[in-house]
């Protein structure tokens, strides 16, 4: 078998994210044609106009685009926005006939119809964004996970996008992209374990910064790290356990995440 003198290892997964972060900005700046990408919030919410309502299409998107693809809560959005009705007060006074009338491109459209008026109540009932921004970020998650149909992944994308708190979201992408880097726990690690590894091992995890590692880790998993991974133009190959290949490396390490 022929093997080849590959830098791999990563030390630990903070060399991990050193190595990768830089090559992932440089990557998806590029795709832009250069455009500055330091700011970039990446969430595409693109109806409200203010604080409080940015925040809250955000939150709603975050239910809707549970197991669908971004386009068609896209659609779904649109619906929403073109009906007037994309606040907590009027999702609040819609029936829920014409809500899941609304929402039906996102999927599932009866089961988040319920989801979205839970979020919507609890949204409500806790006073909006102008309350929710003064509490605790363990305070939020506990209350978040707390409403009927949402998840730990839908949580942290509202206490990300929505509230600007710095959690790491952890997705299908993430996982398949630390465990093809050649951390094989990725794939097991239960959410909140592999959230705190990543967290505590991330360089100012601020929360601008944490969005726009969310946002470079989704556009690397569309442009290159699919279910069928492009490896062959990733910049990320040089140092990844499955696109160099394992049948070519001479060592097989098994990485710990801690
Ligand atoms: S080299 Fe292939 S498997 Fe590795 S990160 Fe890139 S696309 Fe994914």
């Amino acid at each position: 078998m022929k093997t080849v003198d590959c830098p791999l290892p990563f030390d630990s997964l903070a060399d991990c994210l050193e190595w990768i972060e830089p090559r992932l900005l440089d990557a998806h700046q590029r795709h832009l044609g250069g455009e500055q990408v330091e700011a970039m919030p990446w969430w595409p919410a693109g109806y409200a106009t203010d604080s409080e309502d940015r925040a809250f299409e955000i939150a709603v998107g975050a239910v809707l685009t549970q197991n669908t693809n971004w386009r068609n809560v896209e659609k779904a959005l649109a619906n929403l926005h073109a009906a007037k009705v994309l606040t907590a007060a009027d999702i609040l006074a819609l029936e829920d006939e014409n809500l899941a009338e609304l929402i039906r491109p996102s999927g599932f459209y009866r089961i988040k119809t319920r989801r979205l008026k839970a979020m919507t109540c609890a949204w409500h009932e806790a006073g909006g964004l102008a309350a929710l921004k003064n509490r605790p970020t363990g305070e939020l998650r506990d209350w978040l996970l707390a409403i009927h149909g949402v998840g730990h992944e839908t949580a942290d994308d509202i206490l990300l996008y929505a509230l600007e708190r710095p959690v790491w979201v952890i997705d299908t992408y993430t996982r398949r992209l630390f465990h093809r880097l050649g951390f094989p726990e990725t794939a097991a690690r239960k959410y909140d374990q592999l959230a705190d590894d990543l967290l505590t091992h991330t360089q100012e995890p601020t929360a601008t910064r944490l969005a726009r590692w969310h946002g470079l880790i989704v556009e690397h998993a569309k442009a290159h790290c699919r279910v069928k991974p492009a490896c062959a133009e990733c910049p990320l190959r040089e140092r990844c356990l499955h696109g160099v290949g394992r049948e070519t490396i001479g060592r097989l390490p098994v990485l710990r995440l801690g």
